[in-house]
């Protein structure tokens, strides 16, 4: 009697059951308008040019025009009448508030908001915004990591406008995106040396462009990102504190179904994630962003967003909008979003793949192939020097996008591997090894058909086939653009962004001195740019690589050509610092070298804290959870063991009684070994949390403490697999992924 009322009780207290009960009750939650046509609420809530032509005087606006387009900097004069427009139209769409919207290096974005509210002379309430306020503002920011560039006592950092991003209004207040600097003027955040970096590609290759037409003025960088994330269901997720705390499962066997039928990717998408995907949709063209592609990706329970291209800088910013509209919109239909490069072990890791290329003012895509051979030489031409950028800088661009969340997905069998190579396909390769096996006295034979001179005529149009793919390569030419599939689903776009934006235009610099100096000579242009370009097709062979990406093959030749393949997370920072990515930073403009220190210092630290917090939850949940739930189940089998003996005669006791033996011993085994781990993991995590310097810190958390949380994890998921399921308290595998 006393034994059963406990048990009810416990039933009734288990926060599983609870959690599985809810989340299989919530139904679909209708969304507002759905019909919602994009060519009426696009754009909706930003102050686009269009409505600036509205809201500003005229002679106002034809400046503000040229500085955005310009990359010049805003007057204060300019700024007073701006925001006096600017505040008119954000009151007609219902803010009360404004806010600068600053991208800092914690990830995420951030905003303090002030009210319009003021008073005039005679003490009556008001709605004011002036141009100063607009123009620059200073948070009280000692909060933000800096990496030791603003000392607390000197805790001034400014965020300042940034006009070529519009301004938006959310709910009831007007963001202004704006980059986030000291006071001493190092950036802060992701922006500003995005900023720089789309600047000097600008510049680099509008130089380049030039040698093929005279009428490029200006040339951008492009992003498309594509967004890959799980949702869950909000009662599975408060059922997991390691999900609330860390972003992922620290545990949890994997569930007999997974992603091996394939039955998730591209399937139908159930209704109550439709209904999500749509309103995310609604609410994000509002904002101007231009979402495009929704499905559902490999794993059970993941999905991707995906829009149409735009200049990089937009694109980011587009990129955080909708991560955090994510967060917001999955709230509402009783989701949690998991934005975390791996929520779950044993099915695939979330990505965020960013397609990159450079366009020009005129039009032309600079890294599709062209309508004839003077554009095909041009693609040429960018094409190899994008290469030549990826091979020296391969080790920046992987540190470019390594973190403690992401490194989960690096170097699994799933995702791009932690050695960056580019794959450029058949047709690519081989019109690439014409050229540089062509004799330039002879004239390039480009096939069995045509025989050509050397000069304008000599590249084909090269076809495209885009069959032609290769998923495992982290760095993918895709047929007018190249794809980074290595930028985690967490990650800031800006980081990869500039580092490749940078990376090219010193290579485009390089190559334009080089070019010059052969004409300044005396050579034709287009020879001297075959010279060149034969030169460089000759010396990026390391980086090209069709292959199988996930093969042990692969590291032992990529080790051999020279490519970074160190997989430790704090170790793959110290790239930033390497003399090739100090000197191209320089010589870029795009970062100084106190702010790549800045910058590797506040990614180590936040190296060390995922990992500190995701140990200690761990530690939590084994003492909490894991290791009484096992205990009971334990004692059960005891019990049963003892009844066995009491009741059966004694020869017939072993028999019946060995299963029940097996599995005692196995919680036995398992558990010392967890207790075990737990007392040393928590050991190494006092002796890292005492290292003083970041670096050094961080090598501790990967090198001590990762191995055993993975040690644990195996043992806490076997002891899952062999207990009572009614004592387990914790959601599975099977629940959370499975249920829509
Ligand atoms: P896939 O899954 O085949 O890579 P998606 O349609 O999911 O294709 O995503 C393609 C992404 O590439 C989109 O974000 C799209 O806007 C982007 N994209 C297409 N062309 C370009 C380009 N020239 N420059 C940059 N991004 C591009
Ligand atoms: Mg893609």
């Amino acid at each position: 009697m006393r034994q059963s009322r406990h048990k009810q009780q416990y039933k009734m207290s288990n926060i599983r059951f609870e959690a599985l009960k809810n989340a299989w009750s919530h139904e679909p939650v209708e969304v507002k308008n759905p019909t919602n046509r994009a060519s009426v609420i696009f754009a909706q809530n930003v102050f686009t040019r269009e409505k600036m032509k509205e809201y500003i005087a005229r002679n106002i606006l034809e400046q503000l025009f040229d500085l955005m387009d310009n990359e010049k900097t805003l007057s204060r004069d300019i700024a007073n009448s701006v925001a006096i427009g600017m505040k008119k139209w954000a009151m007609e769409q219902g803010a009360t508030h404004y806010t600068h919207w600053f991208q800092p290096l914690t990830g995420g974005t951030a905003e303090k908001h002030d009210a319009f509210l003021s008073f005039s002379e005679d003490g009556a309430p008001m709605e004011e915004f002036s141009g100063s306020v607009l123009y620059q503002q200073e948070p009280d920011a000692s909060s933000f990591p800096s990496g030791g560039i603003r000392n607390t006592f000197e805790a001034r950092g400014y965020s300042a406008w940034d006009p070529s991003s519009p301004a938006f209004v959310i709910g009831d207040r007007l963001c202004i995106p704006t980059i986030f600097v000291a006071y001493t003027g190092e950036a802060l955040d992701y922006k500003t040396p995005l900023l720089r970096s789309i600047s000097a590609v600008n510049k680099a290759a509008v130089a380049v462009a030039n040698y093929f037409d005279r009428n490029v003025k200006r040339v951008y960088s492009y992003l498309g990102w594509e967004q890959e994330y799980f949702l869950v269901d909000e009662a599975l997720f408060a059922a997991r504190p390691d999900l609330v705390m860390t972003g992922r499962t620290l545990m949890g066997h994997y569930a007999s179904k997974s992603q091996q039928l394939d039955d998730h990717y591209f399937g139908i998408i159930p209704e109550r994630v439709l209904n999500f995907m749509t309103e995310l949709e609604i609410e994000s063209m509002k904002l101007g962003i231009p979402v495009k592609t929704r499905h559902n990706e490999v794993a059970p329970n993941q999905f991707e967003l995906a829009p149409i291209y735009e200049e990089s800088n937009l694109a980011s910013d587009h990129n955080q909008l909708v991560m955090s509209l994510m967060e917001q919109v999955a709230r509402r239909h009783h989701f949690r979003v998991l934005l975390h490069e791996k929520p779950f072990g044993g099915v695939n890791g979330s990505g965020k793949h960013c397609n990159w290329s450079l366009g020009t003012n005129t039009g032309v895509n600079l890294l599709a192939p062209g309508k004839n051979p003077y554009q095909n030489l041009q693609f040429v031409t960018f094409l190899v020097n994008v290469l030549m950028a990826v091979q020296r800088h391969n080790g920046l661009l992987k540190a470019s996008i390594i973190s403690a969340t992401n490194a989960h997905r690096l170097g699994a069998n799933e995702a791009p591997p932690a050695i960056i190579s580019v794959f450029l396909g058949t047709q690519i390769t081989e019109a690439l090894n014409q050229i540089e096996h062509a004799d330039l006295d002879k004239g390039i034979i480009i096939n069995a058909k045509k025989e050509m001179k050397l000069g304008v005529g000599n590249i084909p149009e090269i076809l495209l086939d885009n069959t032609d793919r290769n998923r495992t390569s982290p760095f993918a030419f895709t047929g007018n653009r190249f794809e980074f599939r290595a930028v985690g689903s967490s990650a800031n776009c800006g980081a990869a962004m500039l580092a490749l934006n940078a990376a090219v235009a010193e290579q485009l610099m390089l190559f334009r001195e080089e070019v010059d100096a052969l004409i300044e000579k005396g050579e034709a242009k287009e020879r001297a740019l075959f010279a060149v370009i034969k030169r460089l097709l000759h010396e990026c062979h390391a980086i090209r690589f069709d292959g199988n990406g996930y093969s042990d093959e692969w590291k032992e030749e990529a080790r051999k050509r020279g490519l970074d393949c160190e997989t430790s997370a704090p170790l793959i920072i110290d790239n930033y610092l390497s003399n090739t990515s100090v000197e191209m930073f320089a010589k870029t403009r795009v970062l100084t070298k106190a702010e790549l220190l800045s910058r590797c210092e506040v990614k180590w630290e936040n190296y060390s804290m995922k990992l500190q917090i995701e140990s200690r939850v761990l530690g939590d949940l084994v003492i909490n959870h894991v290791l009484p739930a096992a205990k009971r189940y334990q004692t059960m089998l005891l019990q049963n063991v003892l009844s066995v003996k009491q009741i059966f005669p004694e020869d017939e006791v072993g028999k019946l009684n060995q299963q029940d033996y097996i599995i005692i011993r196995q919680i036995e085994e398992h558990a010392a070994a967890i207790i075990e781990g737990v007392e040393k993991m928590n050991g190494a995590r006092k002796h890292a949390n005492h290292i003083e310097n970041q670096r050094e810190r961080a090598i501790a958390f990967h090198d001590n403490i990762v191995p055993l949380m993975e040690d644990i994890r195996k043992h806490v998921d076997d002891i899952e697999m062999v207990i009572d399921d009614e004592l387990w308290t914790l959601p599975k595998y099977r629940e959370m992924l499975f249920i829509h």
